[in-house]
């Protein structure tokens, strides 16, 4: 972790520093927000959409689209566009970009799903939830009201945005020629992903790539001594789910070859993401998600689309490529980032701590702890935080 400390001292430096009188003079960047939902959660869309209007949309205006595997109804349409003067799609999620790709058989995906839901691996039982982690992986992007825009910025139901946002930060991703932007790094939990970085080491060497310097974001630092012990550990990789063997695309893993690299668990948290469109589009990434999917671990295991990205970020791209919007006030249900002058940082102990579990206290600090202390500290960096 004082990896990320480093590369935003060294790499990155926050946009803007306090308020702006928001210049809407500027063309708009080619983007939009992208948010996945279902009808039942309109009210946490409303809340979310709320919040990015007053904080932020209020003077730019970027158009939403708004994706579902099923169909909106009329009511969820007429109340969102009710709440933002800006342009509002809607879509439905292509049926072969949602579920089981014909390659694996469902049988056997099922009971691997149903494992997971009894050995309680967070939403590990839901067939769904490991559809739309799949879907924000290596789908997205291609989505057909997606393509004519080059960013997009992720919003989920039941968000919170703190601070006023009074610059475009399409505009300075472009303008520092940056690709991918994230506002909180966490831990993933270990059992959602017991294989994955086999799979994302194995990718990054039979590519033969080399760091650019992200990577060792995301790997704990070595110990030459207890990691030759490790090599010899045979926790063996998911079983690939072939019903085709002809289409068997998933690389051998082997476990000797991961050069002793272990995991960290980290991960920029993707329900917020600020990136560009033609990256995920690249053949270099989706390269990578193929990879990744071959192995069935979206299924077997429940591979998150955070690590994904993330990995594939590592394996790609430079820490000069990433920025960290360490000046936007965040919450997405427990977890939050806040910039030194929002309240919470005034007050440690808000009522929205005290009302976490010890698990989720331990979450929060570990957000806490990538953050730029002494930047933050010196500048409050957020607007009008409240
Ligand atoms: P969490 O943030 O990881 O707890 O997961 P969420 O339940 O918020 O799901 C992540 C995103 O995917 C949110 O935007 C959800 O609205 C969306 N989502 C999750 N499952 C489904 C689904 O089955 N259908 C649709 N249309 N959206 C889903
Ligand atoms: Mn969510």
């Amino acid at each position: 972790p004082p990896a990320i400390r480093k590369i935003s001292e060294k790499h990155d430096k926050v946009f803007v520093t306090g308020c702006l009188e928001p210049d809407t003079s500027q063309p708009r960047a080619n983007a939009a927000f992208v948010v996945l939902a279902r009808n039942k959660e309109l009210e946490g869309v409303l809340q979310s959409i709320k919040s990015v209007e007053r904080h932020f949309n209020r003077w730019y205006h970027y158009p939403y689209v708004f994706l579902n595997d099923g169909d909106f109804d009329d009511k969820f349409k007429e109340t969102v566009r009710n709440h933002t003067s800006a342009k509002v799609e809607f879509g439905k999620v292509a049926p072969n970009t949602w579920g089981f790709p014909d390659w694996i058989d469902p049988k056997v995906a099922k009971e691997g799903i149903a494992k997971q839901g009894d050995a309680a691996v967070m939403y590990g039982g839901l067939e769904s939830y490991h559809a739309m982690c799949r879907f924000y992986s290596g789908f997205f992007y291609n989505h057909e009201l997606l393509l004519k825009y080059d960013w997009y910025w992720r919003v989920e139901p039941e968000i919170t945005y703190f601070c006023d946002i009074t610059y475009d930060p399409f505009l300075k991703m472009i303008e520092h020629n940056k690709t991918y932007g994230f506002t909180i790094a966490v831990k993933e939990l270990r059992e959602t992903v017991p294989n994955i970085f086999r799979y994302a080491s194995a990718y990054k060497r039979l590519n033969n790539i080399t760091s650019k310097g992200l990577w060792e974001m995301f790997i704990e630092p070595q110990d030459p001594v207890k990691d030759k012990e490790k090599k010899k550990d045979p926790n063996l990789p998911v079983e690939v789910l072939q019903n085709d063997p002809n289409k068997n695309t998933a690389p051998e893993i082997d476990p000797e070859a991961m050069e002793g690299e272990k995991y960290n668990m980290c991960h920029f948290w993707s329900n917020f993401e600020i990136a560009r469109l033609d990256w995920f589009r690249s053949k270099e990434y989706n390269d990578f998600f193929e990879m990744m999917d071959r192995s069935g671990g979206f299924w077997m295991e429940r591979w998150g689309d955070a690590p994904i990205h993330s990995l594939a970020a590592g394996a790609l791209l430079a820490p000069r490529d990433i920025h960290y919007f360490r000046d936007f006030g965040y919450r997405h249900t427990t977890i939050q980032h806040c910039p030194a002058n929002a309240p919470a940082r005034q007050l440690p102990r808000t009522p929205f701590l005290e009302k976490t579990t010890v698990d989720e206290k331990k979450r929060v600090e570990e957000d806490q702890y990538w953050e730029n202390w002494d930047e933050v500290k010196e500048n409050g960096v957020g607007c009008r935080c409240r």
